[in-house]
């Protein structure tokens, strides 16, 4: 086995090896603290396994990962996921794992200033959904349904009023 293959493999083992049962009964109640790129293992284990390489940063073709000062966040400000998984292919410890769920722990909120709630007629956050997560009523603001949306930030991008920004839903990671 080629020597980096085994030191990333070592890497993973001491990271995993000490508290592994602790860890995975942490998991099954623990909240994020920050939205995590797509396929973020369960937050506990992700806080223990990032060591802020930075690989996925650098891997990132949308730039919507940041280091900070322990591990890595995504930061959908200024552009969306395009989900194409370069994060955790390149991911060496396992926080970013190909076998844990696509999906961010981020959901649009509708300000009140949109276009649409003053009776201008716009859909152009439902448009850009490719899940059909939004609903759009004349004179109302959008609607989120919450089950379908994936985080991805295609909504927030498209509103050219800046009317939609992205929160963490602070729901339990299993
Ligand atoms: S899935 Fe792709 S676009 Fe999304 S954070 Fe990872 S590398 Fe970036
Ligand atoms: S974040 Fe993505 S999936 Fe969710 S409502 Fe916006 S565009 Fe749709
Ligand atoms: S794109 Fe922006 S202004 Fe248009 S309906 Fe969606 S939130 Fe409102």
């Amino acid at each position: 086995m080629p020597e980096s293959i085994d030191n990333q493999r070592r890497g993973f083992l001491s990271r995993v090896a000490k508290p592994v049962q602790q860890l995975k009964a942490e998991a099954e109640v623990h909240q994020r603290t920050m939205p995590r790129p797509p396929r973020a293992v369960a937050e506990p284990l992700f806080e223990h396994l990032c060591d802020n390489c930075g690989e996925c940063v650098f891997a990132c073709p949308n730039s919507v990962i940041e280091k900070q000062e322990a591990n890595v966040k995504i930061n959908l400000d200024y552009n969306a996921c395009s989900f194409c998984d370069a994060c955790a292919q390149v991911c060496p410890t396992g926080a970013l794992h190909m076998t844990t769920e696509q999906h961010i722990d981020l959901i649009p909120r509708f300000a009140e200033a949109c276009n649409n709630h003053f009776g201008l007629d716009c859909v152009e956050c439902q448009s850009a959904c490719g899940k059909g997560a939004i609903s759009i009523e004349d004179g109302e603001l959008p609607e989120l349904g919450a089950d379908k949306c994936n985080g991805c930030g295609e909504c927030r991008r498209a509103c050219y009023i800046g009317a939609v920004s992205m929160e963490l839903v602070r729901v339990a990671t299993v």
